[in-house]
């Protein structure tokens, strides 16, 4: 295969899907550009239009309006099995009857490639994902983690210019997920395709992506790196949903000047017009005795509702002067002596808060 099938840009502008003429768009308007080999999660809440984005790419879902482009061409030209990209949805299980051998090279047999050479990329790609030994155990032989490699194999084996993967981690436990999340990653940097992944998981999408999208009521409500949307998340909604987020719902009374409540913080001042919310991650609130703040931070009086060991930190729960719930993450030491019912000031440095755009109607 040339090195062109390999390349993997997407420009999506402008796309709509609407199921039926009654229906709200699962899909509204969205832009979207996908670098070459660039891992991009689609991250939001179940039903906010992930999948019907990921199934408009693949072309099992035609889009109401819009384009798709993959490098420079409209891809309404292009039918799906056409389109080389590589799946692993929720609904695109293995072969029960079929081998692991027979299984992933089923993409390879569809394009008729030489037996010799069949034989060699099945072979390699099995030994990548730790499955050699295995060619002749049916799925049903395995374990979910197993299957789920298997999948993944299937997916990649033809070399496709994009994989696309859809939650293809959601049913599997807690340290079965972790460790196949660090497989796609790795596997992402070995074969340095794009990779379209779509999940609800928050933990899932700042662990593996490049890049993230989040996805809100059909639209792409904010897009950047992991670091990125997690220190300025730009809207409320992506501070609660990225990450956890106290939540200071006051106004700006001059551009250095935050008023919530009775208490006037000292902030830099948001840089876009509009941002009027100011919030603070957990871990960046601290804890103390009514006197002894450090100079200069801003703080709330706080009542403490929890306090719960969380491993490496504690977590502390309170509740605030409105009557709203917030939490500091603090390192257990710090935390030791805090205690439910107890009054104190919740604090954090100036530089710690983001400001971001009030929910939207
Ligand atoms: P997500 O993957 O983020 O959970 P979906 O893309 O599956 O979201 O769904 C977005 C919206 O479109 C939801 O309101 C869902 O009910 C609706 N929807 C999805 N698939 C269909 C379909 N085949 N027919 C009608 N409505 C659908
Ligand atoms: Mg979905």
């Amino acid at each position: 295969m040339g090195n062109e099938s390999r390349t993997g840009h997407i420009e999506i502008r402008k796309l709509r899907k609407r199921y039926g003429p009654h229906d709200e768009p699962a899909v509204d308007d969205i832009d979207l550009t996908i670098e070459s080999g660039e891992f991009i999660t689609l991250l939001g809440p179940s039903g906010s239009g992930k999948t019907t984005t990921l199934n408009m790419i693949a072309g099992f879902v035609q889009p109401t309006s819009g384009t798709i482009r993959l490098n420079d061409r409209d891809l309404a030209e292009v039918p799906t099995h056409k389109r080389n990209f590589g799946m692993v949805f929720q609904n695109y299980a293995l072969f029960p009857h079929m081998t692991v051998f027979d299984n992933v090279a089923y993409p390879l047999r569809q394009r008729r490639l030489p037996r010799e050479k069949m034989r060699t990329l099945v072979g390699d790609i099995l030994a990548l994902f730790g499955l050699g030994g295995m060619e002749s155990r049916k799925p049903d032989q395995l374990s979910g983690g197993q299957q789920q490699r298997v999948a993944l194999a299937r997916a990649v084996v033809f070399s496709p210019a994009v994989l696309l993967l859809d939650e293809p981690l959601g049913a599997l436990d807690r340290k079965l997920r972790q460790s196949l999340q660090a497989e796609v990653k790795r596997l992402h940097r070995d074969l340095g395709l794009t990779f379209v992944f779509v999940t609800h998981d928050q933990d899932e999408a700042m662990f593996l992506s490049d890049t993230i999208a989040v996805f809100n009521k059909g639209r792409v409500e904010r897009v950047g790196t992991p670091g990125e949307l997690y220190d300025d998340p730009g809207t409320l909604f992506v501070a609660g949903f990225l990450g956890e987020a106290n939540v200071f719902a006051g106004s700006l009374v001059d551009p250095t000047t935050y008023l919530w409540m009775d208490r006037k913080w000292r902030v830099a001042g948001p840089e876009r017009a509009g941002d009027t919310v100011l919030v603070v991650r957990p871990e960046k609130v601290r804890v103390f005795d009514l006197e002894s703040v450090p100079e200069g931070w801003n703080s709330t009086p706080a009542v403490v509702t929890d306090r719960s060991h969380l491993g490496a930190v504690c977590k502390v729960d309170m509740t605030f002067p409105d009557g709203s719930t917030g939490s500091a993450t603090m390192p257990t030491d710090a935390a030791v002596t805090v205690r439910p019912g107890e009054s104190v000031l919740a604090a954090w440095e100036p530089g710690a808060q983001a400001f971001v755009l009030p929910e939207q109607a």
